[in-house]
């Protein structure tokens, strides 16, 4: 049997590897990730209607892409799945996305491009113990350890909290405390799962939103917000990039 090799790239992650534990090949390598190009059998994922219609495909496509020895696209922080998401769109179709968005205040749509090669991520990152953990005191005094949070548990606390939704009603959500549970591995030393549980349902909101802002340096990501003018009114419109199927496949006719 012939092995054909596919054509792959290098791209820097924004973690630059920090926030893996000691021995991983990111942390090894300063967060240099193999990805492929995209080829036929990416064209078959996207064309998949079931995944499609479970919203898996984006997912499915990611696991795909990442080639890296001994890296699972599930592992991956979820900054840096969200460069690797960006950086394949690039790869496939060049730097410009063109985007329309809907202005807030008098409705009219706008057309803009966005240089998906301009954006920023952070340069400094925190300073994190062997396993990748970050420690902090809070305002109330707690001193909280943290670790990032990869894609497969961003789609767990997902996944948990449609579950929720369709027990208890639309509009309920416990995902403010499914995700801190993710994410903090302490709180003044405490470890235990059980006793960590009821102290994070216990977090003033205070040192809650605190946690959730130290978080972030642990999961740097792309810069995924765009501002730009209505061009209509004027406005100011601020909002996150629209990310649909299409933007991995621009041809797609769904
Ligand atoms: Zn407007």
């Amino acid at each position: 049997m012939t092995n054909f090799t596919f054509p792959t790239e290098v791209i820097q992650l924004p973690s630059q590897g920090k926030f893996y534990p000691e021995g991983h090949p990111l942390r090894e390598n300063g967060g240099k990730l193999d990805v492929k190009y995209m080829t036929a059998k990416e064209e078959d994922i996207l064309t998949s209607t079931n995944l499609i219609a479970n919203g898996t495909v984006v997912d499915k496509l990611m696991e795909s892409l990442v080639v890296h020895e001994g890296v699972n696209y599930k592992d991956l922080t979820t900054g840096d799945a969200n460069a690797v998401l960006m950086a394949s769109r690039v790869l496939a179709y060049g730097k410009d996305y063109p985007v329309t968005v809907t202005c807030g205040q008098c409705k009219e749509t706008t057309d803009t491009v966005i240089d998906l090669s301009q954006l920023e991520t952070p340069d400094e990152l925190v300073d994190v113990d062997d396993n990748g953990h970050y420690s902090f005191k809070t305002p109330g005094g707690l001193t909280v350890v943290v670790k990032t949070l990869t894609r497969g548990e961003e789609m767990k606390v997902e996944k948990d909290n449609k579950a929720i939704e369709a027990k208890v009603g639309r509009g309920f959500t416990n995902e403010v405390t499914s995700r801190l549970r993710s994410i903090i591995v302490s709180i003044n030393g405490v470890t235990d799962r059980q006793e960590l549980s009821g102290m994070i349902d216990n977090l003033v909101i205070r040192d809650s939103k605190f946690i959730r802002e130290e978080f972030t340096k642990v999961n740097p990501s792309v810069d995924m917000t765009i501002e730009l003018d209505c061009g209509n009114c004027g406005h100011g419109i601020k909002g996150g990039i629209p990310i649909g199927v299409d933007f991995l496949w621009p041809d797609a006719q769904l």
